[in-house]
């Protein structure tokens, strides 16, 4: 077990942070304190102004040269590893290659464009120009959850400082190893201090954030993220919250279904179905739904599971541990609710796995109607159920009853009727014969909609809500020696002549 030094301020009780797919402790961290918040924040204020001169060119640099030391860091990727339980191929092949994306998209050419100062000429008022400034807010507190201790706590971190911000990153109390590494491996490279740090904590550290930071980037459970807005809103603050799902993906019967059921048990079982834009339902059209759903029981009956560590084999697993013991509740839960009203377990159904690590057995459900718990609400966990429906229309009318709207995918031949469906899907992103994509295509805005959040991540969109708008109005180079007339014709002593001459355009132009 490692015990981290404590800070000045530490609170009496650590974080106990256990290995998910053994059981073994791993670390006593000690938790940041309300004084330790108050420092972090006066730090990241000091920081910040000399971040924001370096510019976006120079905070781009300094972004790249932390992705490529997070790339080669095998204590990183072991950590990540052993602090969710998930296969090493998900933590290279989803966290890290996804931390490195996105540092391209952010820190390169796009990134810079988005920040750009803009020009902008006005109509009526030719003799002026506005300058549009993008600045940064100040200190931005980025809350994560644990199911990505790296993708959706220091990912989260790069829009944010490319725009200019300081930041303080709080990482979810079960995992926060990860991110410790990352402010371990911003130190070692000299990167400026106080401009990004970690402050380890239970949910006290997150609500201090939230009386703190100048913003809040907050992912996580729509009941936190409800109390975060809220505190948010009586600050004034802006916020940008990313929350739970229930996403559905609809399989019309000219889809590619071996592809089809593919996709739904890897976007269903993928981190132990510990993803918040996973397929957690499908529906498919009754006349092919016997034929994908024993396609599917043969993918899930040919999952490797296990422990993802450096033991050999061990990279060869499809399904990890458990990262949070209460999903495992929910998930029997939900199974047990499923039967009692009539589903059938079509692969898995194996329940706990016995052992010391956290593990589950990957359980596909068949014959599941939508009154059922695990049609209706979140699973976040390794259960997939599949509900038939007559058509199309059966199958988008069930998605928007949802009181959420986060992702979904549409698998048919005809892509053209299935963007059509995509349209009136509610949902902040629709892949077509696809899943999980929308995450990685970092150029495109990806959110929830409804109960599922407010605000993007990705592309300039998302940068944009990192920064402050700012507009300057100038007088514009040649015509604007006109405007000591004009203004002396608008200001006070009022005349009638004026008046005349408005009206006169008001008629002329509108
Ligand atoms: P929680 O809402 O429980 O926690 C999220 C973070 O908020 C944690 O760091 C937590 O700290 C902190 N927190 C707890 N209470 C407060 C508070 N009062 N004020 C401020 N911060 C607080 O979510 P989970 O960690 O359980 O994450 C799972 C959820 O996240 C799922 O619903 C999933 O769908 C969603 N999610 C959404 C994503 C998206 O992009 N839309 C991506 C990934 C997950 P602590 O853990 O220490 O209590």
């Amino acid at each position: 077990m490692t015990v981290l030094a404590p800070g000045p301020s530490a609170a009496p009780r650590p974080l106990s942070v256990v290995a998910p797919a053994t059981g073994a402790p791993l670390a006593e961290v000690p938790t940041a304190s309300a004084a330790d918040v108050t420092v972090a924040l006066e730090r990241a204020r000091r920081a910040q102004p000399a971040w924001q001169e370096l510019g976006p060119r120079g905070r781009g640099q300094a972004l790249r040269r932390l992705a490529r030391a997070i790339r080669d860091d095998g204590q990183l990727i072991d950590t990540l590893v052993a602090e969710t339980g998930k296969p090493r191929h998900e933590a290279v092949g989803m966290e890290i290659f996804y931390t490195l994306e996105l540092t391209r998209y952010y820190a390169g050419r796009a990134g810079r464009r988005a920040l750009r100062d803009e020009l902008r000429r006005p109509f009526l008022f030719a003799i002026k120009r506005a300058r549009v400034l993008r600045l940064p807010h100040g200190v931005v507190g980025v809350i994560g959850p644990w199911n990505w201790p790296l993708l959706n706590n220091y990912a989260d971190c790069v829009a944010p400082l490319m725009a200019g911000n300081a930041v303080v990153l709080k990482p979810s109390e079960l995992t926060p190893l990860t991110s410790l590494r990352v402010a371990e491996l911003w130190k070692n490279l000299g990167l400026p201090e106080g401009v990004f740090q970690v402050l380890p904590g239970r949910g006290e550290i997150g609500q201090a954030l939230c009386d703190g930071c100048d913003m809040i980037f907050f992912t996580g459970s729509a009941k936190t993220g409800r109390q975060v807005g809220a505190r948010c809103g009586e600050r004034m603050i802006p916020v940008v919250l990313e929350l739970g799902g229930k996403s559905p993906m609809i399989v019309l019967a000219d889809a590619d279904l071996p592809r089809a059921a593919r996709a739904a048990v890897w976007s269903g079982f993928a981190n132990s179905g510990q993803v918040c834009i996973r397929t957690e339902r499908v529906f498919v059209e009754t006349r092919v739904a016997e034929r994908f759903t024993a396609l599917c029981a043969a993918e899930v009956k040919a999952l490797r599971q296990g422990a993802g560590g450096d033991r050999p084999g061990d990279q060869d697993i499809d399904v990890g541990a458990i990262t949070f013991a209460p999903q495992i509740d929910n998930a029997e839960k939900q199974i047990g609710d499923a039967l009692a009203h009539g589903a059938r377990v079509a692969a898995g159904g194996g329940g706990r796995l016995p052992g010391d690590g956290r593990f589950f057995s990957p359980t596909l459900l068949a014959d599941v109607t939508p009154d059922m718990l695990v049609a209706r609400e979140e699973t976040f966990g390794p259960v997939l159920p599949i509900l038939r429906v007559r058509d199309a229309e059966e199958a988008l009318r069930l998605v928007n009853e949802s009181p959420t709207g986060l992702s979904g995918s549409i698998w048919t031949a005809d892509v053209a009727r299935g963007r059509a469906l995509a349209r009136r899907m509610v949902a902040g992103s629709v892949c077509l014969n696809d899943v999980l994509m929308n995450y990685f295509v970092v150029e495109a805005p990806l959110g929830g909609v409804k109960a599922s959040g407010l605000g993007v991540r990705h592309g300039p969109e998302a940068l944009r809500q990192f920064c402050r708008l700012e507009t300057i109005v100038e007088d514009q180079p040649f015509t604007g020696r006109l405007s000591p007339f004009i203004q002396k014709q608008l200001m006070f002593p009022y005349r009638s002549r004026t008046l005349r001459v408005l009206r006169w355009v008001m008629r002329r132009v509108y």
